[in-house]
């Protein structure tokens, strides 16, 4: 017979509660209700199941959301990102530059066009890209700049903003992480030439599939965007093309869910800067340190990260307690193997910051129920590594001493 191994009462209580992830996506489906049969039943039988009036009315409502003229929805946020690359008219012998510390995607849209991607540094208290930076990195064949919102925190647009007009470079916004976001009042979208959004389900406002959204001033910068999605083709006849284009429209059923869903985003995050707020009150002056907020930016909290020099040891214990961690992300864009012949130099702070953030569940619903589990589990992890660090061992789990109050 073997023995079955000793569980403590406080194990046992842990594993009788709910596991946290680090994204629940159900919650907001349920929030929907039967508007959402309604709207299968809208679209199944409409027989317009790419573009079409769902399409229309998800674009200009999403241009309003941003406070912008125009909205072209495409097929994903990548795909947004290389057409608005292309209708700027960047290609071979263009420079773009990139933050490293993004989702590859905003450097693998760069290389699709032909242009090279030049990568940037990021601040040490926000991980996001500055004007410095980017400054440092101007050459005379900087044709854009990708600010990427990343984690749904703003990067200092205005600066970006006066740098371009000294330069002459374009400005692009990687806002797939910043939906409803705000620089100095002013939505995310609205900041830039030309704005990418990707709505994959995972996103602050996410389809039931892959979707994304070009957004600008520029009418003829829009009218391309469209055109190069739907094969070259002209608005006004279906049989020219005028452009080597591609194929990443929008379907109906997800413009149609988009739209079910936008009212609702405000509210969402609204309460994830809650959720955040309870996050910055319970770690207080811990070891664990939750990036900068710059009083500028309203942040929407794609993702709440943290940073600590015992990353693994932290993610292993809040694990042991029913919760779940993500890191965005473990390898720096300049160090992935596909981007190795655009890395030139080290960039320190982005390489450092790798090996120590810890993004922590972040989620609308995760307010009011959840969260203060979360928290508490903080808490005490926090605690712990503390007394840990101080070299005494005695408080670690597993030697017999019970942790924590429960
Ligand atoms: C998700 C994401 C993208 C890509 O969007 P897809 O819809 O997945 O193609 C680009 N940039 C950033 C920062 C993202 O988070």
């Amino acid at each position: 017979m073997t023995t079955p191994p000793a569980i403590d009462g406080q194990q046992l209580v842990e594993q009788a509660l709910p596991a946290i992830p680090l994204l629940d996506m159900n919650a907001m489906t349920d929030e929907l209700g039967a508007s959402l049969d309604a709207l299968w039943q809208e679209v199944t039988t409409s027989g317009c199941f790419v573009g079409g009036p769902f399409v229309e009315q998800f674009e200009a409502a999403w241009a309003a959301y941003c406070e912008r003229r125009y909205a072209v929805g495409v097929g994903n946020g990548t795909d947004a990102l290389v057409l608005a690359l292309r209708a700027l008219g960047i290609g071979p012998g263009d420079e773009v530059i990139v933050p490293a510390n993004t989702f590859v995607a905003t450097v693998a849209s760069v290389v699709a066009t032909g242009a090279e991607p030049r990568f940037v540094d990021v601040d040490d208290a926000t991980l996001l890209m500055t004007a410095d930076a980017v400054e440092a990195a101007c050459t005379s064949r900087t044709a854009a700049v990708i600010a990427v919102h990343l984690y749904g925190q703003p990067v200092d647009m205005d600066a970006i903003a006066a740098l371009a007009a000294r330069w002459g470079f374009a400005v692009v916004e990687d806002a797939a992480q910043a939906h409803g976001a705000r620089w100095a009042g002013r939505r995310v979208g609205s900041l830039s030439d030309v704005a990418c959004f990707s709505f994959y389900p995972g996103k602050n406002l996410g389809a039931f599939g892959d979707a994304g959204a070009v957004v600008t001033e520029d009418q003829q910068l829009a009218t391309l965007v469209r055109s190069l999605a739907d094969h070259g083709r002209p608005a006004d006849d279906k049989h020219l093309h005028h452009v080597a284009g591609c194929n990443s429209r929008l379907d109906a059923i997800q413009a149609g869910v988009l739209l079910a869903k936008l009212p609702l985003l405000d509210a969402w995050n609204e309460r994830r800067r809650l959720v955040a707020a309870a996050y910055r009150d319970a770690l207080g002056d811990t070891s664990l340190r939750p990036l900068a907020a710059s009083p500028a930016a309203e942040s929407v909290y794609h993702q709440f990260v943290v940073r600590t020099s015992r990353r693994d040891t932290l993610r292993e214990r809040l694990a042991q307690q029913g919760i779940a961690t993500g890191v965005h992300y473990p390898v720096p864009c300049h160090q992935q193997l596909a981007f190795a012949a655009y890395a030139h130099e080290p960039l320190p702070v982005c390489e450092r910051a790798a090996r120590e953030i810890v993004s922590l569940p972040m989620y609308p619903h995760l307010w009011p129920d959840g969260i203060e589990r979360v928290c508490d589990a903080l808490r005490r992890v926090a605690v712990e590594l503390e007394r840990e660090d101080d070299g005494d061992t005695s408080m670690q789990p597993g030697r017999g001493v019970e942790v924590g109050g429960g």
